[in-house]
């Protein structure tokens, strides 16, 4: 299959109509559309066609086992997919939508199970990019879209990352530049008595509770799960976001961490691997490795977290095989980052 790779204005998406135009109708005819969002690039198929949401999963190698987030591009197509919205719910909408949010609502039976993994609930989310409202405004239907990667690679914040592991396999990539906030979307059960995270984003624990009280959180979002242990949102279970290197959390204060990946670094390099080091701005010229990769301020947690993927794929890039990387502040945004940092690591963390 060819890939049509079509680049758009995100912040004027009008003006590139004919190519949303193009898009909507490969959508409409069953075809997959990858498109931009302000978290990462999702892998869009129509959310209502069982035949067209089952090539994602080919697509992406995505086990079936996995929901898919459905993307609307106004508040009131939520209406006929979902049977109650609790007040608690309306009031996260208020706030929250559009942008990186994903709710958990109860189904109705136009949501077929291929897209909601044959779970009785629904994934929704209005996202804020402009480009991908339009594009959903096109097809006229609601869009189940996962992030566009193969599975178990870290997730595309680029086009580029879309095009290395899809080209060939998809229909089109609308490239509308980077995700602005380059983790995926925060998700909150709302289906409940009390809502409870299942996944972490750049809208935080804090933010949420600041409007609806404390909120639950699922063990997978803190910890790594037992064998047999099963997370609420099925996607947690799985390796995530792997590079091909083996990466290893350092964690401490910020001088012993350096100490100890100088001190593993080199004792390392009689290994004959090619080692990595992921730093900051504020350490990185402390470091005696050749690949380091600056992965943003450490004042800046968003930065950070903006840069996790790209810097992860750059790892693949320079054909590294062990990644040393310092350990993030776990409060507010760095609690998304660390939880996509350690599945990154397969939990492999050391205390320098
Ligand atoms: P992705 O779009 O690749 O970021 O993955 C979507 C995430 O949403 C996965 O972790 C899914 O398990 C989760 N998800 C989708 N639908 C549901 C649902 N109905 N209940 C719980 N989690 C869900
Ligand atoms: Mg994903």
């Amino acid at each position: 299959m060819n890939t049509i790779i079509k680049k758009v204005d995100f912040i004027n998406p009008e003006i590139n109509e004919d190519v949303f135009l193009q898009a909507a109708l490969i959508i409409k005819n069953g075809g997959l559309v990858a498109f931009p969002t302000e978290t990462v690039y999702g892998l869009g198929a129509n959310a209502l066609d069982p035949i067209a949401v089952k090539k994602i999963y080919a697509a992406k190698g995505r086990p079936s086992d996995n929901p898919l987030i459905v993307h609307i591009s106004e508040i009131s197509e939520i209406y006929p997919y979902v049977k109650d919205i609790s007040e608690k719910a309306e009031k996260l909408m208020d706030a929250f939508w559009p942008g990186p949010v994903t709710m958990i609502f109860k189904k109705t039976n136009l949501i077929p199970a291929e897209t909601s993994g044959g779970l009785d609930t629904v994934a929704i989310r209005f996202p804020e990019n402009k480009a991908a409202r339009f594009f959903i405004k096109k097809a006229g239907f609601p869009i189940a879209a996962p992030s566009a990667n193969s599975s178990g690679r870290p997730s595309p914040t680029r086009a580029s990352h879309v095009e290395f592991d899809l080209n060939s396999k998809i229909d089109m990539i609308i490239d509308g530049g980077y995700a602005e906030f380059g983790l995926e979307s925060t998700i909150i059960d709302v289906s409940g008595e009390v809502p409870c995270l299942l996944r972490p984003g750049s809208v935080t624990k804090e933010m949420i509770e600041d409007v609806i009280g404390e909120i639950n959180v699922d063990k997978a979002v803190l910890e790594k799960l037992e064998n047999g242990e099963k997370p609420k949102a099925p996607g947690m279970k799985y390796t995530h976001y792997s590079p091909l290197a083996e990466i290893i959390i350092v964690n401490g204060d910020i001088n012993s961490v350096v100490d100890k990946i100088n001190f593993l670094v080199k004792e390392r390099l009689i290994e004959d691997k090619k080692i990595g080091v992921i730093a900051t701005e504020q350490t990185k010229d402390r470091y005696f490795c050749d690949n380091i990769i600056i992965i943003g301020d450490r004042n800046k947690p968003e930065e950070i977290a903006s840069n996790l993927f790209r810097v992860l794929r750059k790892c693949d890039y320079l054909g590294l095989s062990k990644v040393y990387t310092e350990a993030f502040d776990e409060s507010g945004i760095g609690l998304a980052l660390m939880n996509r940092l350690k599945k990154a690591a397969g939990y492999n963390i050391i205390y320098a």
